[in-house]
């Protein structure tokens, strides 16, 4: 995965396969504004080739990915209007998150300030319905909404790059599977245990925190393995600052 390239919040099984528009469409100026964003980060670096498509994605989501030397970089077509300064915002982070680079503060809260406007919020949820997307359970339990906890989980640790996916809370009070991410859906699945006032907060955030890592680092299924994690995912996974505290209470389950 890492080899061949460096997918950004996003588990590809997700993405509609047909690009709603190439790169020949793209409004002019986006490439430039992204070679020119490649030049600040990396200043005296080749200038990549660079493909750039809108997607009709469920949900507002961005990726960035290296092909054979060539950047692909695909936008949410939700995002196709966007003023030049929020497009090279996400031209900034996308490319920051590819060579690692440190993501600039003004960048990312421009970013996540024209996704939280109203009218992106409302056109994605009127989207997602249009894109018949059926509910599981729903994500709102009684005690935590876990459509809330995902948004801001995905603000605290991935720049809010992160797509959404379906969010449930499990039919019956299950201790055996506590959360999983079901790629062939996109959905996650929090066990309704979970959805109690004895349970602390930062249990189900690191129980998310946890499943949202498995969208980020995409495993090839083999067999009935279905949940793998590599060292880097560990890794990643002690980023939670609560982990310790969560995994004791966990225990005590
Ligand atoms: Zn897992």
């Amino acid at each position: 995965m890492k080899v061949d390239g460096f997918p950004i919040g996003i588990s590809e099984r997700d993405e509609v396969t047909t690009p709603c528009y190439s790169d020949l469409t793209v409004r002019a100026g986006l490439l430039e504004l992204f070679h020119e964003e490649h030049r600040q980060l990396r200043p005296g670096a080749a200038a990549p080739e660079l493909k750039i498509e809108f997607f009709a994605f469920a949900n507002v989501n961005n990726t960035i990915r290296l092909r054979q030397g060539r950047l692909l970089v695909r936008l949410s077509d939700l995002l196709e209007g966007a003023p030049d300064l929020v497009l090279r915002a996400i031209a900034h982070i996308l490319l920051a998150k590819m060579y690692r680079k440190p993501i600039d503060r003004a960048h990312s809260s421009r970013y996540r300030k024209y996704i939280a406007s109203h009218e992106v919020v409302s056109k994605a949820h009127l989207v997602r319905q249009m894109r018949g997307r059926k509910r599981l359970n729903s994500a709102r339990g009684r005690m935590y909404d876990l459509d809330a906890i995902f948004d801001d989980l995905n603000q605290r640790f991935f720049y809010g790059l992160m797509g959404r996916p379906r969010m449930s809370w499990s039919r019956s009070k299950t201790r055996r599977i506590l959360g999983h991410y079901d790629p062939a859906h996109n959905a996650i699945i929090i066990s309704r245990i979970f959805d109690h006032p004895s349970v602390p907060r930062y249990a189900v955030e690191y129980i998310l925190y946890h499943e949202m890592l498995h969208l980020k680092h995409p495993v090839r299924l083999r067999g009935s393995r279905r949940c793998v994690h590599s060292a880097e995912f560990r890794a990643e996974e002690k980023l939670f600052p609560d982990w310790r505290r969560a995994e004791a209470w966990l225990k005590g389950l």
